[in-house]
């Protein structure tokens, strides 16, 4: 399976310093999870990743690959999808529709042409549209459009776009914001089955911890930029830094 290594990375955007010598490898078909206060670089460490930001010290290699000479398009087609902390549908496009964007990237530009014309591409597009729905439970919402449907369905359609390009890694950026008790409960099933029925490595960024903790198989905390801790969720959940940083008394981690 793919493994991502991640070293000495350094993203500065004039005077911040987003990450400050970060290194870590996560394994294929692990969950790995990045927690850390507001600022703390996850976000960006999700751009340097998958090319929106171009850090200016270190490396990133996925599956013997130098992600850093690559473009995002490139990057996804190595097999890295990711889903927004912020919903990125589109509103006036059905929900079976706004996943199958997550399909065309597995089609080259000659390609592109064609697979207007290719009814059976578009029929086995949409089977695994379909098949990827029915995965995540919400196989019944195929046709309706995105225009008013509850948050937790608009963030289901995102992991279902970023799963339908069939991808080896997926970054899942706060997955669970927003929710309730239960649809985070939810998320986490789906996370762990992500990772259990369709073999793909989880890299997620998550406030909740109550999530982190019962799905990671590691957990890396960030602050400021730099490593604090990493290794097994309760080591680091217990590590001295880590309490003193951003556990404390609040779950906002
Ligand atoms: P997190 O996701 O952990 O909340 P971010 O990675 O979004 O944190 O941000 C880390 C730091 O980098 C913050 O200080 C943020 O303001 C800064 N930052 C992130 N992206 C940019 C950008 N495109 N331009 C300038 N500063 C940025
Ligand atoms: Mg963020």
């Amino acid at each position: 399976m793919a493994d991502l290594h991640i070293n000495n990375l350094r993203m500065q955007f004039s005077g911040v310093v987003a990450l400050d010598n970060v290194s870590f490898s996560v394994s294929g078909g692990e969950i790995f999870s990045l927690i850390g206060s507001n600022g703390s670089g996850k976000s960006t460490l999700f751009n340097c990743i998958n090319g929106f930001n171009r850090p200016q010290k270190g490396t990133i290699e996925f599956d013997n690959i130098n992600l850093l000479s690559k473009q995002p398009h490139e990057i996804i087609q190595s097999g890295i999808a990711r889903t927004f902390q912020n919903i990125q549908n589109i509103p006036f496009m059905t929900v079976l529709d706004n996943i199958l964007l997550g399909a065309h990237h597995r089609i080259d530009s000659k390609a592109t042409i064609k697979r207007w014309l290719s009814r059976s591409q578009r029929e086995a597009e949409e089977a695994m549209g379909l098949e990827i729905l029915d995965f995540l439970g919400i196989a019944n919402y195929e046709q309706k459009y995105m225009t008013g449907q509850p948050y937790g369905i608009q963030k289901l359609t995102e992991i279902a776009r970023a799963l339908v390009g069939k991808p080896k890694l997926i970054l899942m950026d706060e997955p669970a914001a927003g929710m309730n008790d239960q649809e985070t409960q939810e998320i986490a099933k789906i996370i762990s089955e992500i990772r259990d029925e369709l073999g793909i490595t989880v890299l997620v960024v998550e406030h909740d911890m109550s999530l982190v903790m019962s799905i990671s198989d590691r957990v890396c905390a960030l602050d400021s930029g730099k490593i604090l801790a990493m290794g097994k969720p309760d080591d680091v959940k217990n590590h001295p830094d880590v309490i003193k940083a951003f556990l404390g008394d609040s779950d906002d981690a």
